[in-house]
């Protein structure tokens, strides 16, 4: 077994999330906002993002040094060349334990049986409002939510767990949640209730637009009898409750009123090779210039190995309406969520 390196918090690195690529064909109003992704936007060019022979040669290492969960995210990883032939291979790099990806669910239906074949069981699947219009106007290119609820319905038979994620924005689909709670408890996929963050520069956040896990529980609690469960593990974002006499499941994941940085054991990869120690990092370290250069894996594990050990980020301990506004932070799509 390999054991996890440590930073200077003394969490140990246990995650990794891939952002495979930063496009995406949404233009959710809380990441990509269609006013600053519009058709002149510099996205990564294609040869500069890591190739899978890359990615693979970068997993390898990280599970050296202690990694076990791989997270595929993006963008919207659906979009990418050859992800299929990326997860089979990952799926069979000794010592990674779990692999996820984090899809809006668009192309399920033409890429699902692929991944599934592929290795891949666990699917996080976003969607944020079952009334047309709201769903419409967050993801930026009126896309109906039921052909998002098809495209679950289709991966959820393909024998997949899945996990619905929804961001709550105040005033804006918070009147969505006791639907969509009861539209999941119905189905038995677990929904999860993620806080509205400040990620990057241009979503708009202020404090005043979260609603908190403590608001959305109170108004859950009105509908339905709910049980805390214990966290599964060290280092797990979601805090989950049980509905009485049902099997299913609900989550908070409260990033900003409850923020979980004492145990944020995970690392990020951004598509053209760049490595995040927090979601909310201005700078990364360029992994890809080392491996074009020509570093040795012993090089490249000790580059790592000292991104990690000099890690002393707790963003969200931290925030400040100043820093949400202020710090210049690397966008949501690009860092990979
Ligand atoms: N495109 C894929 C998707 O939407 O599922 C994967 C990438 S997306 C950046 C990953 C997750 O981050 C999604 O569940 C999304 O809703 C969430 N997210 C994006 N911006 C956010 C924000 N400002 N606050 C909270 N969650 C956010
Ligand atoms: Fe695309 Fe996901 Fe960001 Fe929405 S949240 S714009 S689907 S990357
Ligand atoms: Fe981890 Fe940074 Fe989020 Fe804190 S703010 S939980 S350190 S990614």
């Amino acid at each position: 077994m390999n054991a996890s390196i440590r930073d200077r918090l003394d969490r140990p690195m246990r995650d990794l999330r891939i952002s495979v690529t930063d496009r995406c064909n949404f233009r959710c109003t809380y990441c990509m906002p269609k006013e600053m992704f519009g058709n002149g936007y510099a996205f990564v060019p294609k040869e500069e993002l890591l190739s899978n022979d890359e990615m693979i040669r970068l997993v390898r290492l990280f599970v050296r040094l202690g990694v076990k969960k791989i997270r595929l995210t993006g963008g919207e990883p659906l979009l990418r060349t050859k992800l299929n032939e990326l997860i089979e291979q990952i799926a069979a790099v000794d010592g990674v334990e779990d692999i996820a990806l984090t899809t809006n669910g668009l192309l399920l239906r033409q890429y699902g049986k692929g991944l599934y074949d592929a290795g891949l069981r666990r699917l996080n699947i976003s969607l944020d409002a079952l009334t047309p219009d709201v769903f419409g106007r967050m993801n930026g290119r009126g896309i109906d939510p039921a052909r998002i609820l098809d495209h679950i319905d289709f991966a959820a038979q393909l024998g997949f767990d899945i996990k619905v994620n929804m961001v709550v924005q105040k005033g804006v689909n918070d009147a969505e949640i006791i639907p969509m709670a009861d539209y999941c408890k119905e189905q038995k996929w677990t929904l999860r209730l993620i806080e509205f963050m400040d990620v990057g520069n241009d979503n708009g956040w202020s404090h005043e637009r979260v609603t908190t896990k403590r608001e959305m529980l109170q108004l859950l609690m009105q509908e339905y009898e709910l049980e805390p469960e214990e966290p599964e593990r060290f280092g797990e974002v979601a805090q989950y409750y049980r509905y009485r006499q049902s099997q299913a499941r609900i989550g908070f994941i409260a990033s900003v009123s409850e923020p979980f940085c004492s145990s944020c054991t995970r690392m990020r990869l951004s598509s053209e090779g760049k490595l995040y120690t927090c979601l909310f990092a201005s700078n990364g370290f360029d992994l890809r210039n080392m491996m074009r250069g020509g570093s040795t894996n012993e090089e490249l594990l000790e580059a790592i190995k000292k991104v990690w050990l000099q890690r002393t980020d707790r963003y969200s301990d931290e925030r400040t309406e100043y820093a949400a506004k202020e710090r210049k932070k690397i966008g949501m799509s690009y860092i990979g969520g």
